[in-house]
């Protein structure tokens, strides 16, 4: 049985449905085989094809309410799709963000911006996965950032500077954090900050310039500068000064969907060191009677099912309402981290052949590799459980 099987067979709550899914995703995934994406990783290309499969399959309008044209399914069932296509092989990072970054338009946007644009977003004709929260002179510390959006007549106007906005070249509208009352003037340090949606086709893209950055993996990933970009300011999602709350509320699922990820590459690495651990014949024996080369891969094992709980604990309290920022951050901790240790796992197991191409390893432990660092790195979780969970003094 393989080990995505019997993760699949003694998931706590996998209904029907989950199960279902889980299948047409790796059904869907079959027909994108590790020599698509190491084409694509060599010229940093972008996964079109991939991505306008998951988008008329309708999984990346997973989250989207029936109502405007989405599934309508819980994040639960989000995770799996995700999870499935990491232990595929393939990478849903190119997308991962069609499926939450209208989270905050769904919260906080008006009737008549949610009837304007999800529909759209259901249906792939808009793509909304770019997000513009980090900036360059601020980095985690988000209430730092200098973006300033100033209200002038029934435009905002924009300046200023953002990084690693991913997937921008390959959206239609980007969500964007920027500051509309200054620091000093605001009571609360979490307000004065604003969201808005962008729409980069339109007008309001003239004064916007990007630039590629060329990363590690293949991630279509950008800097962006912002001269006297003009929003119309119905395109304010929300309260003007609330943005930051909003965003908040959305990192929940995005780290839940992302752990989700990362114990989908945990999987993949996984099965990858114990079939070639099987195969692989040094000194006459397979490498895999070995303890040495067991144990490793037993215990990323049993780091990845523990990872794997508390993800669906944190999906669980998200789609009942509950509060959920701890086991969020703990769920997106502790898969990053049996990723990672499944990746250095496999790489061991594999020996050489893990630095050869054509066994994706290198490409996949490239990809995983990001988790301890985005969308929230590793100590920023710490510092966060330290302090909220703890009750410890806040470090910074
Ligand atoms: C490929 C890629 C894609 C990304 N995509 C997006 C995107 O689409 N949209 C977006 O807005 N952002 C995106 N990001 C940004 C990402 O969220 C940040 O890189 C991440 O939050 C860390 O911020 P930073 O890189 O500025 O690191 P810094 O904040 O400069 O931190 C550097 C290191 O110092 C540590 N550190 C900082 N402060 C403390 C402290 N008080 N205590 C202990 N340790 C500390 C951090 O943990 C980190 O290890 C992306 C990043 C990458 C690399």
């Amino acid at each position: 049985m393989s080990i995505e099987k019997r993760s699949e067979d003694t998931r706590r709550s996998g209904s029907e449905e989950i199960v279902r899914i889980r299948e047409a995703v790796r059904a869907l995934c079959a027909g994108f085989p590790g020599t698509y994406w190491r084409e694509l990783d060599r010229t940093r290309a972008y996964p079109t094809a991939f991505v306008k499969a998951l988008t008329d399959a309708g999984f990346l309008a997973a989250l989207i309410p029936e109502a405007y044209g989405g599934s309508g399914l819980n994040l639960k069932a989000a995770v799996a799709i995700m999870e499935e296509i990491q232990a595929s092989g393939c990478n849903g990072a190119a997308c991962h963000a069609q499926m939450y970054v209208m989270g905050t338009l769904l919260r906080h946007g008006s009737a008549d911006q949610k009837e304007r644009w999800l529909p759209g977003i259901a249906s792939g004709a808009l793509r909304l996965q770019a997000f513009g929260v980090t900036e360059p002179g601020s980095g985690s510390d988000t209430l730092n950032l200098r973006t300033v959006a100033v209200r002038e007549g029934d435009h905002y106007v924009i300046n200023g500077q953002k990084i690693w906005t991913s997937r921008l070249e390959h959206s239609d509208l980007m969500l964007l954090l920027a500051r509309t009352t200054a620091r000093e003037a605001v009571k609360k340090h979490t307000e004065g900050l604003s969201v808005f949606l962008l729409d980069l086709r339109e007008e309001s893209r003239r004064g916007l310039t990007v630039r590629p950055i060329r990363t590690m993996m293949n991630h279509a990933t950008t800097e962006v500068f912002f001269d006297d970009v003009r929003v119309p300011a119905e395109n304010l999602i929300g309260q003007e000064g609330q943005g930051f709350s909003y965003i908040l509320a959305g990192m929940n699922a995005e780290r839940i969907l992302i752990a989700g990820e990362c114990i989908g590459d945990a999987k993949w690495f996984i099965e990858r060191a114990t079939s070639y651990a099987k195969e692989r014949v040094v000194f006459g024996r397979p490498i895999g009677r070995n303890q040495g080369i067991q144990f490793p891969i037993a215990r990323a094992y049993a780091q990845m099912r523990a990872a794997e709980l508390m993800v669906d604990e944190a999906a669980e309290r998200y789609q009942e309402g509950l509060p959920c920022g701890a086991e969020a951050n703990m769920a997106k901790l502790l898969a990053a981290d049996a990723s990672w240790a499944a990746a250095d796992t496999c790489v061991q197991t594999l020996g050489g052949f893990a630095f050869a191409e054509e066994f994706d390893v290198e490409r996949k432990f490239r990809e995983t590799r990001l988790y301890q660092v985005a969308p929230v790195s590793t100590n920023l979780i710490l510092s966060y459980l330290s302090e909220h969970v703890l009750g410890l003094p806040r470090s910074y």
